[in-house]
């Protein structure tokens, strides 16, 4: 790949005029747990290491979009603590010219081991999976046991110097009616900020129904009963898509990603790239654009963008869950890195 002058660059702006700065970037498929709202508990045909983007691959592709306006990078998988030595990457992420935020979303099972390593590497914020605190319901909902390695992993994670720590949370019909209230308690006692993101049609399982969405409205009222009143928040990035409120007794906040029954679509600023490289418009997007081959090839750097650009002029106004039309991607949520 070749690089170009730094003063061709334009935001990448789709047909509705919402500018692209945020991009997710998985770094693996491959997960130390097996959430049924995510993947598959066996037969699983990972990706083979040769069709996994390098470090250096990941790099490049980054330098191209911060000249072109991306500025906020989140680093998924699969799990992406699974990927060795990924603090080297972090590293080179956070120093790359025009990037301002650089944060990592994991299962926390392996985080007591790489908290200090993330941190001294430069990551400015993690949001850390928390979807229970009863160690039976963690393995009917992960097939796997850990749930205490996660507890330490916040500990360790905070002990460090993470100060920025968000619990992400499910929020699905027939399981977490019972987390709502011991979740939100220990958020509140830890001052982390807790969100409850509503199940989305990307289980690989293909169970996902609409009835089993337990949606925002309805954690946000149970929330309500048991320690009153919820004040919203102003937003600081009007394209972030949690809705926040503050506790009226000054306990933190809490938020909601309502993406099925609230969709946030309108302002959506984000582009997804998968650990085999390909770039998706939409967590829904049923199309992708082959960023790899560029990469491996010697294409220039406006070759790239062009490539990013022809992705995110095809995307759709929004995800259309709730349409009669609405096509399921191929692809399940560990593929794809949320
Ligand atoms: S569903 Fe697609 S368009 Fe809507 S907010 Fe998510 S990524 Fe953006």
């Amino acid at each position: 790949m070749n690089s170009d002058s730094p003063n061709q660059m334009l935001p990448i702006v789709d047909t509705l005029g919402r500018a692209h700065t945020a991009l997710r970037i998985s770094v693996t498929d491959r997960c130390n747990i097996r959430c049924f709202y995510c993947m598959p508990n066996e037969k699983i045909e990972f990706l083979p290491s040769r069709e996994i983007l390098s470090f250096e691959e990941i790099v490049s592709f980054v330098e191209i979009l911060a000249d072109h306006g991306v500025k906020k990078l989140r680093i998924t998988g699969g799990e992406p603590l699974v990927r060795s030595q990924l603090y080297k990457l972090i590293q080179k992420l956070v120093v790359v010219p025009g990037i301002a935020d650089v944060a990592l979303t994991t299962n926390g099972i392996l985080l007591t081991e790489q908290a200090q390593s993330l941190y001294d590497a430069g990551l400015h914020r993690l949001n850390i999976s928390l979807d229970t605190l009863s160690e039976q319901v963690f393995q009917r909902i992960t097939r796997r046991s850990g749930l205490e390695k996660v507890l330490q992993g916040i500990d360790q994670a905070r002990q460090v110097g993470f100060s920025n720590i968000r619990l992400n949370a499910i929020a699905m019909a027939g399981l977490t009616e019972t987390e709502v209230v011991p979740l939100a308690e220990f958020a509140r006692q830890h001052r982390l900020e807790l969100r409850f993101i509503e199940f989305m049609p990307l289980d690989a399982e293909q169970a996902w129904q609409p009835d089993k969405v337990f949606s925002g409205q309805d954690v946000k009222r149970m929330i309500e009963d048991r320690f009153g009143k919820l004040q919203p928040v102003q937003a600081d990035d009007s394209s972030q898509p949690a809705r926040n409120f503050a506790y009226d007794d000054g306990s933190g906040q809490v938020g909601f990603i309502n993406s099925v029954t609230e969709p946030f679509c309108g302002s959506c600023n984000r582009i997804r790239l998968t650990a085999e490289g390909k770039l998706r418009n939409c967590l829904f997007s049923t199309t992708e654009w082959d960023i790899r081959e560029l990469l491996r090839s010697d294409a220039t750097g406006q070759e790239i963008a062009a490539r990013v650009r022809e992705c995110v002029f095809a995307k759709k106004a929004a995800h259309g869950i709730d349409g009669q039309d609405f096509e399921r991607p191929l692809k399940a949520m560990y593929q794809i890195g949320g």
